[in-house]
């Protein structure tokens, strides 16, 4: 009895998380640090981690679900696996835009996707919207990852919505028949493919241009320093943006804990701070961005509701495989 009296009484909060970036894992240590509550990571694939809370149930240890992939997330909300989130400490602090319309999960970093092209052999006028990417000009000079791809999907959905499932699936049919290649690597490696002249044009987000800016490795630093990008469709909806984000678990253990963090992920030194080390957009309109996400300038982020484009995912996914996008 006096031993376990004795113990340290230890505040945790167990978050499994999608995200595996050190600036996430330097941010909880910070966390620890000020409040004294330890944060335990499980990191693994968002279905993995997903597929994981469904068995544990009730027995659960997880507190909080963090994702790059908020269809995921919208799935926990359907399944009943989250607890709405608390207005004061957590939804008050971030726009309508970048969370759930139910307030089950909230958006905590944003992400733009855009064109980036070779500027030697682009000229940026002739690719100023995603429509402008299944343009004949471009035959055999577009790469695009697979629609596998969650940020694809979503890309693909929001032309769903706003042109209707014809005009989607020209695109789909269009950009297709551009292709320099089939569909394959992820965001980076539509950027060295480019670089090494395999292609002229491709969409990623731009996070994944600012990490090979900043690399440790000279080649990928060559490579993103040889790039340039463009924000799409400034002139009507705006580029499509996804957000990663995160849910609390209905099941959680550390209930106060978890929301006490993702609280403190939506400071705004927090948000700079990610931002900073991973080149993320902040969600919180008050957080200054760091000196390379001001270079590639202010841009307008299409508002589309983001339950509205989880929507139409599996929809997206049918629209691509007819239309022969892999
Ligand atoms: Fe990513």
């Amino acid at each position: 009895m006096l031993l376990a009296a004795c113990e340290p009484k230890g505040e945790v909060v167990n978050v499994y998380s999608g995200r595996h970036y050190a600036t996430d894992e330097a941010l909880f240590a910070q966390f620890t640090r000020e409040t004294g509550i330890r944060v335990n990571l499980v990191k693994a694939d968002s279905d993995q981690l997903l597929n994981r809370i469904e068995v544990e149930g009730t027995n659960s240890p997880a507190d909080l679900f963090i994702t790059a992939d908020v269809s995921r997330l919208s799935r926990a909300a359907a399944s009943g696996l989250l607890a709405p989130l608390p207005e004061e400490e957590v939804l008050s602090k971030v726009p309508a835009v970048y969370r759930d319309t139910e307030g089950f999960w909230t958006g905590l970093t944003m992400r733009a996707r855009v064109i980036v092209y070779a500027p030697d052999r682009i000229n940026p006028e002739a690719i100023a919207t995603y429509e402008d990417l299944a343009k004949a000009e471009l035959g055999g000079r577009l790469i695009m990852r697979s629609i596998q791809s969650h940020y694809n999907q979503s890309l693909l959905a929001s032309m769903l919505l706003y042109q209707g499932e014809e005009a989607a699936m020209a695109w789909v049919r269009g950009i297709v028949a551009n292709f320099a290649r089939e569909p394959q690597g992820n965001d980076r490696d539509q950027m060295k493919a480019i670089a090494s002249g395999l292609a002229d044009v491709s969409v990623v987000n731009t996070y994944y241009l600012g990490q090979m800016l900043s690399s440790a490795n000279e080649e990928e630093q060559k490579v993103a320093a040889s790039l340039r990008i463009v924000f799409p469709n400034q002139a009507d909806r705006g580029t499509h943006v996804n957000v990663s984000g995160a849910g609390l678990l209905r099941n959680a253990p550390n209930r106060t804990q978890a929301i006490r963090l993702l609280s403190y992920l939506l400071e705004r030194r927090s948000q700079e701070f990610l931002s900073a080390g991973n080149y993320e957009y902040p969600v919180i309109a008050e957080a200054e961005w760091p000196e390379l996400l001001q270079q590639w300038g202010m841009f307008r982020a299409d508002t589309i509701n983001l339950n509205r484009l989880n929507d139409q995912l599996d929809r997206a996914l049918v629209v691509a495989r007819t239309a022969g996008w892999k």
